[in-house]
């Protein structure tokens, strides 16, 4: 460790040189894990009323060899700083679009769309649009069946350029949603701007919605607002029928979590799907 002389920070104190050895080891561990695919993709079910799955978010998940499962709020901060984010999102990108591609075939999931989760670096570089519309081409996905998954972080700067390319990907049939809505930096004055079809609820207004008046008073103004901006509104992090029964009664309609389901592999999905 350093030395601390005076009016100085002992700013590499061994717990500090810990953590950022540990950080090193998992950017390592990241690099090999794009280069010998040790991602996958759960499905979580998205419901509509009366309990028909209307699609599913893709949410990624890394099989580590050691340390076993990992979870994305783990590893996607270090993954958007060392920009291996990139590869990553790509590859959900195209696992979800061959996905789709493969369910237009079956009659029984013909009718899904997936959300797919695009970080904000990943928004930002200048090739994205190209990009996305290279990966249905290949995939033979039908746009109209995918469904974006932006966060307020991409609302801090450059918003004109953001709105260009959201409307690039929407005159070719993709549809956005404004991811944990809510708990960023939203101005509510780019909402009407930008070419929005969906808000969702953050769950953490969800959680305590029926216990909590404040969260029950953002929840119904999240409803509110969607209304009147002509935007579907989703809540996530549904666990109980008695949070989907508030969330409904005050116009909230479509809903995520496990009340319905956990996020799952794949087969899981299709057989919850074929189940209902
Ligand atoms: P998110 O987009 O807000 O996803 C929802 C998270 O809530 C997921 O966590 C999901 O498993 C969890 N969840 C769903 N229903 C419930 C529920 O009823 N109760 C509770 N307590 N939790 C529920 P997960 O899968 O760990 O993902 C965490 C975050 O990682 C995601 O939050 C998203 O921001 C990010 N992420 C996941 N996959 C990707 C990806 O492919 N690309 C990018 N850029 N980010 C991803
Ligand atoms: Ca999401
Ligand atoms: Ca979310
Ligand atoms: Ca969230």
């Amino acid at each position: 460790a350093k030395a601390a002389g005076r009016n100085t920070f002992r700013f590499f104190d061994p717990s500090m040189e810990a953590s950022v050895k540990k950080r090193a080891e998992l950017d390592a561990d990241l690099r090999l894990a794009v280069q010998n695919q040790q991602f996958l993709l759960h499905y979580q079910a998205q419901i509509a009323e009366a309990g028909r799955i209307t699609g599913a978010e893709v949410l990624l998940r890394w099989q580590h060899p050691d340390r076993g499962m990992i979870s994305p709020a783990e590893f996607i901060p270090a993954a958007e700083e060392t920009g291996l984010i990139i590869p990553i999102g790509l590859w959900v990108l195209e696992s979800a679009c061959r996905q789709l591609a493969l369910w237009a075939k079956q009659p029984a999931m013909a009718h899904l769309s997936v959300a797919v989760n695009v970080s904000a670096h990943q928004f930002r570089k200048s090739d994205f649009v190209a990009q996305v519309l290279a990966v249905i081409r290949n995939s033979g996905a039908n746009p109209e069946r995918l469904k974006l998954e932006l966060t307020e972080s991409l609302l801090v700067e450059n918003v004109g350029e953001v709105i260009e390319k959201m409307f690039a990907l929407k005159s070719k049939g993709l549809c956005f949603s404004l991811d944990d809505f809510g708990t960023g930096y939203s101005s509510l004055a780019y909402l009407k701007r930008l070419p929005l079809d969906q808000l969702k609820i953050d769950q953490s207004f969800v959680r305590d919605v029926l216990i909590d008046p404040n969260d029950a008073a953002i929840a119904r103004t999240i409803i509110a607002l969607g209304q009147s901006l002509g935007l579907a509104v989703i809540a996530e992090g549904v666990e109980t029928a008695e949070q989907r029964d508030f969330l409904s009664s005050h116009g909230c309609h479509a809903y995520q979590g496990f009340l319905f389901s956990r996020p799952v592999p794949l087969r899981d999905f299709e057989h919850l799907v074929q189940s209902i």
